[in-house]
């Protein structure tokens, strides 16, 4: 069931102070969620959340997360100056590595953060870029299948992430022999996946893959992390992962894996943590019958891509509406030149009017952070419902002169309202 804590007056006041679309998070739901998952992994030593900052990259969530006891799992040179500006440091900062840049490697190392590398080759660009530090974190895929039970939840074999097992055997014997001295694994094995026996299984297999790791390279094992991928329940017939049940099973394999205890162990949950608690404000604003039913809104596929990308289903309520019959069909719509700019696909709704209040569910990850600009169109505001039940704008909306601030070099530049550089 998607998130239904937030009643419709609180959507109706903040659509009456700031102009929609925009999108909406509510701090108390994001603390209450941090405190839940540090309550599920209260057993373990050194537990950490590395909340995976492209969920949702804005500083004032970053910073409730820094109170809630969370570091950050960073990807990119602006997510670790997203990072260093909130100011987070050393341990608190994970830097899961990729095909980037060797300067982004050194970033890392410079914050002291960890660094996950992605491939054995990395191992060469980390000694050039920073240096190989005393823990470091590789990425394991087991290739094939990745299974729960019989059902197959994960392709690892076609994903481009991470090492082989033997090349993690020969990886952290080399990582050993330039410096290192403890190291931890990780993997990523599956998206979205409400399946309370997600975490357990993935714990079982990293926990194995690494007690033997360990046994092989004489590197002692210093942290396990999970990763993310823990899903939420966008559609109203799914059960929410328990994760409270998911912590005390991943501790029964913990303990059978590891008697004596010593190993941390750490996540990376983005789309848990802050997903069910951000919602996308938009009104009504075109009515329109041919062939099907369509309402046009305010905001489009910019705002919320998850739908036009991978025909993601978001939950749909009209304020004022909740208790009224569903005897509509409508494609829900914006306003790009793309016919795949829907929010919803002849979805059962109640009647709706121009001007009506419509909100789209569970938009608080992967959500306004994978907004683009196509169509000149431009990216909405962020407005946080504070835990004293405020309201505060933590990112406005972008205007034309931020769309068109890179073509400072081009003769147009002044008729747009931007400043050329003299180069
Ligand atoms: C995207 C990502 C996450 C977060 O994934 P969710 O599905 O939001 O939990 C965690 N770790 C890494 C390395 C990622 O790329």
């Amino acid at each position: 069931m998607p998130n239904f804590s937030l009643p419709d007056a609180v959507f109706e006041e903040a659509a009456a102070r700031f102009p929609t679309p925009f999108h909406l998070y509510d701090e108390a739901g994001i603390r209450r969620r941090a405190r839940l998952l540090q309550k599920a992994f209260s057993w373990c030593p050194d537990f950490r959340e590395y909340f995976a900052v492209k969920a949702l990259p804005n500083p004032a969530i970053l910073r409730i997360l820094k109170e809630e006891g969370c570091g950050l799992d960073c990807s990119s040179e602006t997510e670790l100056m997203l990072a260093e500006a909130c100011g987070f440091s050393g341990d608190e900062i994970m830097f899961s590595a990729n095909a980037m840049p060797d300067e982004e490697f050194a970033f890392a190392r410079r914050l002291g953060g960890y660094v996950n590398l992605d491939d054995i080759s990395h191992i060469d660009i980390l000694a050039r870029s920073g240096g190989i530090p005393e823990t470091v974190c590789c990425r394991y895929n087991p290739g094939g299948d990745f299974r729960i039970g019989t059902a197959i939840m994960g392709n690892p074999g076609e994903a481009k992430y991470g090492f082989t097992y033997d090349q993690l055997t020969e990886g952290l014997a080399r990582l050993k022999a330039m410096g290192a001295k403890r190291f931890g694994l990780h993997a990523f094995l599956s998206s979205n996946n409400t399946d309370n026996a997600y975490y357990p299984t993935l714990a079982k297999t990293l926990f194995e893959a690494a007690s033997s790791l360990a046994e092989k390279t004489g590197l002692p094992l210093a942290f396990v992390n999970l990763s993310g991928g823990v899903g939420i329940p966008y559609r109203p017939d799914q059960e929410p992962t328990d994760i409270l049940a998911v912590g005390e099973a991943v501790e029964k394999v913990y303990r059978a894996c590891f008697p004596e205890g010593g190993v941390a162990i750490k996540t990376e949950l983005g789309r848990w943590m802050t997903g069910p608690e951000g919602w996308l404000v938009a009104h009504a604003t075109h009515h329109k019958d041919t062939y099907r039913h369509y309402i046009g809104l305010d905001a489009c596929a910019v705002n919320l891509m998850r739908p036009a990308m991978y025909g993601a289903y978001h939950h749909i309520t009209v304020c004022g509406k909740r208790e009224a019959p569903c005897d509509r069909v409508y494609d829900v719509t914006g306003c790009l030149c793309e016919n795949n700019d829907k929010f919803a696909i002849e979805r059962a709704l109640p009647e709706i009017v121009e001007g009506d209040l419509v909100v789209i569910h569970d938009t608080g990850a992967h959500g306004f952070s994978m907004g683009y600009n196509y169509n000149g169109r431009l990216r909405s505001a962020e407005i946080l419902r504070t835990a004293d039940g405020g309201f505060r704008m933590i990112r406005r909306a972008e205007t034309p002169a931020d769309y068109f601030a890179t073509l400072d070099i081009d003769e147009a530049a002044p008729a747009l309202g931007v400043t050329p550089h003299t180069r």
